[in-house]
């Protein structure tokens, strides 16, 4: 018996040896960079730009960032789980769907606001803490700013930026006095720095330094700092910018403007936007206090500012990666690049083409991002990667990058894709991704899986309303391929059913808080219930998990061909069973008696889904099948 103890003994010392080996003195533990810039335009980098750009949108030279592009793996086809910042945010660091957690809207934009994503949650960056990463977040956070929902009570050994949604980009603009007095402000935009729980005084910096520049120095010493640790590091640099307010030191817009023009004499990155179709075509707001003109070139002045602030973030990317290489960490370091959610356009500057739309949308300009992998000697140089990737593959990657499971009875929603990147394999075969934004009483959707995307916008209740594409081959969604592919309608139909399945999980979870203070106009329609209405959607019956009884019976074989049979947990003396089309249109109605199991054909049902309502002596019961 002593014996079997002490060698269980030296077993467990051996055991914990050996991880302590693996994990932090021989190299497999990388260090991770990820640079999670916001709101920046799909092509908007050089390595994402199509040779047939329009060169009059104005092209943004990105030479840094296209330098660990060319010698790593891009991702063109990344999306993140939500089109815009707070829920995408909360998406990343959780590594589930923000509608799981009631964060499908932005926090207030108040210092004073009591919400945040939830504890229950634990966030990448505490695993990777409790496993002996050091943990930086420096930028923005945006997913709470009460005490227990700040970087440093959720898994981040060193914070330093802001808490809340965005951020003036220069001191003159913040107010300081909020340091010593608690100040007059609550916007969150204009309150001072913080390192840690600490408001940073401004005097530290130069003379009105510009916040990307701040934010790259912080990096740059915490680099500096961490290099030489037995422990690999974990960086989250959220950049701000490109989001507004746009904002960038004069002289550098002008030395950009001057620098960027189409090569003819007097011309300036200015004048050739000014021919850019979305200045010549530009709907002038009815809010708009001017002329035409003034609004077009107040469109160009835009679009000016916002590329110098993507050139400042391009130069503070090259330092990072200079700062790597001087620490002669470079090769033991994965740098990930990508967007919170697709570009804002028109007065918020951003292009994304050539995909549709941006910020906020469901179509590809709302939620593809550019994105890249870079690893010396691990990952291969120089690959596009065409496979879907979600911002929510990035968690259980990381953990295991770090060599750890995920928290025990941790939901993930996506994959462990390092090993597929490297191979250039579909991390997710026949397994869909989603987006899903609430409007005015009524949710706009979107499913993709493999090359296939499905969406559907606008309030229209029906089936018919979804719209299927072929985004690899198609990716600004300019042509409907529904009335043309063959197999169109059971494509569509397939990803709605894996999308009310998805939705089914949550179906009963309402946000958690609205984006403003003051009433938000869907609050009502939330608590009315013309919101979610899932069911308007996808033009399909959506049960949530309270409305299924578990285990009052079970179904065999689903996929059938000819018949099912029901085997109940109990006697069941009076049972109904309607079957559905996934329409609600009631096809069968069974009654019988006294029994356990039962037998029912579907031998003559057209091949495709159903759904089954069971009543057990009242106990109800919905189930899905499928008929082949
Ligand atoms: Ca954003």
């Amino acid at each position: 018996m002593k014996n079997t103890y002490l060698n269980f003994f030296i077993l467990l010392i051996l055991l914990v040896f050996a991880i302590k080996i693996d994990a932090q003195t021989d190299g497999t533990r990388p260090n991770i960079v990820l640079i999670f810039v916001d709101d920046l335009g799909y092509t908007d980098v050089g390595f994402n730009r199509p040779a047939n750009f329009p060169v009059e949108y104005g092209v943004v030279p990105t030479p840094e960032i296209d330098a660990l592009a060319a010698n790593g793996v891009i991702a063109k086809n990344a999306h993140v789980a939500h089109p815009f910042c707070g829920p995408s945010r909360a998406a990343l660091l959780t590594g589930v769907y923000p509608h799981r957690i009631c964060a499908q809207y932005n926090l207030p934009n108040t210092v004073a606001a009591q919400d945040g994503v939830t504890t229950n949650e634990k966030f990448f960056s505490k695993v990777l803490q409790e496993n002996d990463y050091s943990t930086a977040a420096i930028g923005k956070w945006h997913v709470g700013v009460d005490t227990q929902f700040i970087p440093n009570n959720r898994g981040f050994d060193y914070f330093f930026g802001m808490l809340g949604g965005g951020h003036q980009y220069f001191e003159s603009d913040y107010e300081p006095q909020w340091i010593n007095n608690g100040g007059t402000t609550t916007n969150e935009y204009r309150v001072p720095l913080l390192r840690n729980t600490d408001y940073v005084n401004p005097s530290e910096f130069g003379n009105n330094e510009y916040l990307t520049d701040i934010l790259t120095d912080e990096a740059v010493s915490y680099i500096g700092n961490h290099a030489a640790d037995t422990d690999p590091f974990f960086m989250y640099l959220a950049y701000n910018a490109p989001h507004t307010p746009l904002q960038a030191p004069q002289d550098k817009i002008t030395a950009f403007n001057n620098a960027n023009g189409d090569g003819t004499p007097g011309s300036t990155f200015s004048t050739v936007v000014a021919n850019s179709p979305d200045v010549l075509n530009a709907n002038i707001p009815g809010s708009w206090n001017g002329t035409a003109q003034e609004y077009r070139d107040a469109l160009v002045e835009d679009r000016l500012i916002y590329a110098t602030m993507v050139s400042i973030v391009d130069e503070g990317v090259g330092l990072v990666k200079d700062a790597l290489v001087a620490n002669n960490i470079l090769d033991n370091t994965l740098i990930i690049f990508m967007s919170d959610n697709g570009g804002k356009l028109r007065q918020a500057g951003a292009v994304n083409y050539p995909l549709s739309q941006g910020k906020g949308s469901v179509n590809e300009g709302g939620h593809r991002v550019p994105m890249l992998f870079h690893w010396p000697n691990v990952l291969p140089a120089g690959q596009t990667y065409d496979h879907l990737v979600s911002s929510l593959d990035l968690y259980p990657s990381f953990l295991d990058l770090a060599g750890v499971p995920s928290p025990s009875g941790k939901l993930l929603d996506g994959k462990s894709i390092m090993n597929n990147i490297i191979t250039n394999q579909d991390s997710r075969p026949g397994e869909s991704l989603y987006i899903m934004r609430p409007q005015n009483g009524f949710h706009n959707g979107a499913i993709m899986n493999g090359n296939y995307k499905i969406s559907k916008k606008g309030g229209n209740t029906t089936t018919a309303g979804w719209k299927l594409y072929d985004i690899i081959n198609d990716p600004g969604e300019i042509t409907n391929i529904r009335s043309t592919l063959p197999n169109a309608e059971q494509i569509v139909n397939d990803l709605l059913i894996k999308g009310v399945d998805w939705v089914s999980d949550f179906k009963n979870v309402k946000p958690c808080w609205f984006d403003h203070d003051r009433p938000h106009p869907h609050e009502a329609l939330w608590n009315n219930g013309d919101l979610p209405r899932y069911e308007n959607l996808f033009g399909i019956p959506v049960l949530g998990v309270d409305d299924i009884l578990e285990n009052l019976v079970s179904i065999s074989p689903n996929p059938t061909r000819d018949y099912l049979n029901f085997k109940f947990k109990t006697q069941v003396e009076n049972l109904e069973i309607e079957i559905l089309t996934i329409t609600g249109k009631s096809i069968k109605k069974i009654k019988a008696k006294d029994l356990t199991t039962h037998k029912i054909s579907v031998s003559n049902f057209q091949s495709g889904m159903y759904m089954l309502r069971i009543n057990a002596d009242k106990e109800i019961s919905i189930e899905k099948i499928m008929k082949f």
